[in-house]
């Protein structure tokens, strides 16, 4: 493909990229590379979101950028917040409110985040201060790459032979993202070759593989070692972590700090259905799925419709002799533009070569997937619809009826099993992959009689009937409340988490710091799951930033050690369930992941992402104790 300055015989070829191209962000190209914000007015409302396109002002635009790009780069000029404001409007067709500028100005890297900023001496003030990584997944490679790019000493290690985490483990037939990849993936390490807008499981895991090798991480990551405990020594300020390697064996490590990102997915959730171990064929959950499972030809049983129920189904219900879905309540389900599109060449071209281009989108993606939901996920006080929670929650209902109606058609009873009647976000709505269409096909079956019973050649539901089946698939997702376990993490006083939280009741400040376990660090920890929109790897660059921000801290006040105060703690966990009584997730008669066993929200953040980028941009030094004594001078 052509490189820049344009050469004349390349320009048919770069106008068909033009051509492909989104043309608000294209306006963006040309205002940063001429630094002349008058094309915004000129601009904006011929390209703007959403209304129909004029096609003379496109091509006026493409001149101008086709001209701006035969010259050699000039300089950026730099942009003023206001401009930057005004650009941000323009290029999504919507006020974007000022408080977004400095957020998304550090995203798309026109700003650095403090805490990035100070890393460069930080290294030489921590000195020989240690810290281990439980896991690299998305949050462990986050944390690792921020690390040593501020050549700060860590090890790492993960029970899996391999990076990725739930990337690595999911790998059932259809896995895949449903979040658009130039959003999901980190601000700092931008890939411009994804082959679709929501890649599958392979391709993912392929860039965390390129991340982890262009950080040279698979050498230093201890792979197929799983923590099984870890306990702070108030004495020495240290934590020592016991890890069973491969062989089976025990090994001590001591370190000042520990992060742990092990994340809310990662152990199965398989139901304690009576019968299952009675059951003859294949049993699997979507997370433990390898190689050795065969479906082709034979009767499938899939319990459970979430987003892994959504991929695996439709994948292989061409593949078996039949499928019987077992579905427990029914989703929202939703159509996405660009689910199942390729990147065309011409894209590619524009994301990988054309200055600014690939930033612009990035922020489209981020305004059209994050914040702008939020305020419809919250309880309109004397509201009584039950099946709605709002006004705006009502508008949304009525535009996702009807997709779910369309696609149904005229089969009444298709539409009566798979309609919810709880309000939409009440669980994660799916993305369409094909659902109905699969539905109807001669070999599949949808069965919302609950199970009873496994039997050995079949599954029971409560109304008696045998469905047989050769394999069973558990699509019924995580132990999500249950975080870090079965980990045994012991603290100053001697208890462990569980302790403090109870088997499924897990709370941070933040989701990343607890009291009494001083320079323990959690990412995608309680509360930091998005469930209104948005990039998890967006959420998870805050968590580590904001932790480079505590070492920070701790260099600065000269301290070994430092843990969340009790208080603030306290009432940072007050207030995220005063807002969760508030979310939609809360409301009567909805069930979801994010409820542990007595309704407490404990997975997902309450939060606009922009408030919480706010709260954690930098940790408080009046929110933590502090531990300065010098190590001789402590008591046993
Ligand atoms: P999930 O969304 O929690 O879905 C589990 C399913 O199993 C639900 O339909 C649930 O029914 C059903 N179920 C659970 N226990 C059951 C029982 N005892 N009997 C019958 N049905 C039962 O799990 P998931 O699909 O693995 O997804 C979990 C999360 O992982 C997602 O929300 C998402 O955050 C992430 N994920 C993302 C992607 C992606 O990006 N494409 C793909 C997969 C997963 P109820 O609804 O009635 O509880």
């Amino acid at each position: 493909m052509p490189s820049l300055p344009l050469r004349a015989e390349d320009e048919p070829e770069v106008r068909a990229a033009l051509r492909e191209a989104d043309a608000p962000v294209l306006l963006m190209v040309l205002v940063q590379l001429t630094g002349e914000t008058r094309w915004l007015d000129e601009f904006a409302e011929a390209v703007r979101p959403g209304a129909a396109p004029d096609a003379a002002a496109i091509a006026r635009l493409h001149d101008l950028l086709v001209n701006v790009l035969r010259l050699p780069a000039a300089k950026p000029r730099a942009l003023t917040p206001a401009m930057f404001n005004r650009m941000m409007t323009v290029c999504v067709g919507q006020e974007v409110p000022p408080e977004y500028v400095p957020m998304i100005m550090e995203d798309l890297g026109f700003e650095v985040a403090p805490s990035l900023a100070v890393v460069e001496h930080l290294a030489e003030r921590l000195g020989d201060f240690r810290i281990l990584i439980i896991g690299v997944g998305a949050a462990g490679l986050c944390a690792a790459m921020q690390l040593s790019k501020a050549g700060i000493p860590f090890d790492v290690v993960e029970k899996n032979p391999d990076v990725g985490g739930t990337w690595f483990e999911n790998r059932y037939p259809g896995a895949g993202v449903d979040a658009p990849n130039h959003l999901y993936s980190f601000s700092f390490e931008q890939n411009h070759s994804w082959t679709r807008f929501f890649v599958r499981q392979p391709e993912l895991l392929a860039y965390f593989r390129d991340c982890a090798r262009r950080y040279g991480l698979y050498e230093r990551i201890e792979f197929n070692t799983e923590v099984v405990s870890a306990s702070y020594a108030p004495a020495d300020a240290m934590w020592t972590v016991w890890t069973r390697g491969k062989d089976g064996q025990l090994r001590e490590r001591r370190v000042n700090a520990v992060i742990s990102a092990v994340g809310q997915l990662n152990r199965p959730a398989i139901p304690a259905i009576p019968g299952l171990d009675q059951f003859q064929g294949t049993a699997v959950h979507t997370a433990t799925w390898h190689d050795g499972v065969e479906v082709e030809g034979k009767r499938v049983a899939m319990i459970g419709t979430g987003a892994s129920g959504m991929q695996v189904a439709p994948t292989i219900a061409p593949q078996v002799a039949r499928l019987t879905i077992f579905q427990r309540s029914p989703n929202w389900i939703r159509m996405r533009p660009r689910y199942h599109e390729q990147v065309s060449a011409g894209k590619q071209w524009v994301l990988s070569t054309l200055p600014f281009y690939a930033t612009w989108y990035r922020f489209q993606l981020f305004w059209a997937n994050s914040d702008a939901l939020h305020h419809a996920l919250q309880k309109e006080p004397g509201w009584t619809d039950t099946r709605t929670i709002s006004p705006a929650n009502a508008v949304l209902r009525e535009q996702w009826e009807v997709h779910m109606r369309e696609s149904a058609g005229d089969d009444a009873e298709l539409l009566a099993k798979t309609m919810p009647d709880y309000p939409p976000f009440g669980k994660r709505p799916l993305l369409d992959n094909n659902w109905f269409d699969m539905l109807r096909r001669p070999n599949v079956a949808l069965v919302t009689d609950g199970v009873e019973r496994i039997e050995g050649d079949a599954v029971v539901t409560r109304s008696g009937e045998r469905h047989p089946a050769d394999v069973i698939v558990f699509a019924t997702g995580f132990q999500a409340s249950r975080m870090l376990y079965p980990m045994e993490i012991r603290g100053r006083h001697g208890r462990t988490l569980r302790d403090l939280w109870g088997d499924e009741n897990p709370r941070a400040h933040l989701g990343i710091t607890v009291p009494g376990f001083p320079n323990f660090f959690l990412l995608y920890g309680p509360n930091t799951n998005l469930g209104h929109g948005g990039s998890v790897i967006f959420h998870l660059e805050i968590q580590v930033r904001y932790v480079l921000g505590c070492l920070e801290l701790l260099a600065s006040s000269g301290s070994r050690a430092m843990e969340c105060r009790e208080d603030v703690y306290d009432a940072y966990n007050e207030r995220v369930d005063a807002a969760h009584n508030a979310m939609v997730w809360t409301h009567a008669g909805v069930n979801n992941w994010y409820k542990n066993r007595v309704g407490r929200v404990t997975t997902n953040s309450p939060w606009r992402i922009v408030d919480y980028w706010t709260m954690a941009r930098a940790p408080q030094e009046g929110d933590f104790l502090f531990d300065k004594r010098p190590v001789a001078a402590l008591p046993d």
